[in-house]
């Protein structure tokens, strides 16, 4: 732990930390020690972890990297971080973020840009992904042993990739959401973001479980994900999705996801190519329910409960509302709200978010027809390897489409990963991505193990 806490002292440069609590970290590894001493050590006793900063965090503030929340100390706990720390885990602090997990490059935190701790070919800086971008960078940098990330379109996947890291998100309902800020309910979930596989699947089984305080936690026992990592894929079919060759993928990606397909077949699987037709309406889609679901959650974000309150001098209370979350709510925090209310209002609530709750249900059952076929997906993660700082911020649609692999697993939540795949030509990582069936956590996590 002492290690690490140096560690995050000597790297503060990449900004990957919103809170450090290098206290928390030692106090966890004096617990372990004494733990140890007495052959009473818990699955992760000692083991220093950086948390996404929003999970809420007992005592330690919580701001989703937003200004509306900065100085935000919860009072308690998230089940997940909670479920770390009783394993044992101890808290090197809360890990940077795009603002309320929207981005897919760490450029909206209101605690300022992360940077990826790998370099461009001129050596400028490069985006860690997003938005677990702190996580990305911080793992990556060896300053936390893993982290815990949120995925709502790509949020684990897409950085893990841009860092050469593993993360998984898995299925919907796996890990509980409740003490997480509330980007997109019916999309959201939390998952490890580590060194490797095996790490990503010691910390998964740590943070699943039910929950009865969120009511979309499945009440299903967790397996031993560890145990699956076989790196045996005989009698497994991994299915290449067609439609995942997009306009314009570089050839580097292409090559990547051959190569992994080849890793896959040298482990014994049978690689079949199948068809998920949706797919092409699914970054459309994801860009209204996603939107529409944050419209709704930030509501709450007003001035009165948490944080930030700005009260224009004789002004009502409409007033306060509007200064308060004008002042607080970054650009595209507020393009995202604009868009949800306007998908849901009335007149335009049928065009848009009926409409694209229709065409999720049609990305779902593709996927269940292809899984009839094939029992893991294998796809890039990412269309390029990281971009520059600033490359995309003022093109939402060019960022928006970095989501493209990530956002039809999301919407019909199913369990994902990414594990690094190889290099760009540039010398950057890459990532690739398992796709599987409903809580078939094991199978994804062994097709992953099979390409690490
Ligand atoms: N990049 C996507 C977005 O901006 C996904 C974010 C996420 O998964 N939290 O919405």
């Amino acid at each position: 732990a002492e290690a690490h806490v140096k560690a995050v002292e000597a790297a503060r440069v990449l900004n990957a930390f919103t809170v450090e609590t290098p206290e928390l970290a030692l106090k966890a590894a004096e617990v372990a020690d004494a733990a140890l001493a007495k052959g009473e050590a818990k699955p992760l006793s000692g083991i220093p972890l950086g948390i996404k900063d929003l999970f809420a965090t007992e005592g330690v503030q919580s701001a989703a990297a937003s200004n509306i929340l900065k100085g935000f100390k919860p009072p308690y706990e998230s089940t997940v971080s909670g479920k770390l720390l009783a394993d044992g885990a101890g808290m090197l602090g809360k890990l940077n973020m795009d603002e309320f997990a929207m981005g897919s490059s760490n450029e909206t935190s209101a605690f300022g840009t992360v940077i990826n701790p790998w370099r461009g070919k001129g050596n400028e800086s490069l985006v860690p992904g997003g938005s677990s971008g702190g996580s990305s960078a911080a793992v990556a940098a060896r300053l936390v042993a893993g982290a815990t990330g949120t995925d709502t379109g790509g949020s684990i996947r897409q950085p893990a990739a841009f860092t050469g890291i593993s993360g998984i998100k898995p299925t919907y309902g796996r890990c509980s959401r409740w003490g997480i800020v509330a980007f997109a309910s019916s999309l959201d979930q939390a998952g490890p973001m580590a060194r490797d596989v095996r790490d990503c699947a010691i910390l998964l089984k740590s943070m699943c479980g039910f929950d009865p305080k969120d009511s979309t936690s499945l009440d299903l026992p967790v397996p031993d994900f560890e145990a699956a990592l076989t790196g045996d894929m005989k009698g497994k079919r991994v299915g290449i999705p067609k439609e995942y060759t997009v306009d314009g993928i570089p050839t580097e990606i292409e090559a990547l996801w051959k190569k992994g397909a080849d890793m896959l077949r040298d482990a014994g699987a049978e690689i079949v190519d199948i068809s998920l037709p949706h797919t092409k309406y699914a970054l459309p889609t994801y860009y209204i329910i996603a939107p529409a679901e944050a419209s709704s959650n930030l509501a709450r974000y007003d001035g009165v409960r948490f944080g930030l309150r700005e009260t224009p001098e004789n002004g009502s209370l409409i007033d306060m509302y509007e200064a308060t979350r004008s002042a607080g709510f970054g650009s595209e925090v507020q393009r995202r709200i604009l868009i949800g209310t306007y998908v849901l209002s009335a007149g335009y609530y049928d065009a848009y978010y009926l409409k694209a709750q229709k065409v999720r249900a049609l990305i779902q059952r593709d996927f269940m027809q292809a899984f009839e076929r094939c029992d893991v997906i294998l796809a890039p993660t990412a269309p390029s390897a990281a971009f520059g700082i600033g490359a995309n911020v003022d093109d939402p649609i060019a960022m928006y489409l970095n989501d493209v692999f990530c956002v039809p697993a999301s919407l019909a939540g199913l369990p994902a990963m990414s594990v690094p795949g190889g290099l760009s030509d540039d010398g950057l990582p890459l990532g690739l991505q398992i796709i599987g069936r409903p809580l078939d956590e094991e199978g994804v996590l062994n097709a992953g193990y099979a390409i690490e």
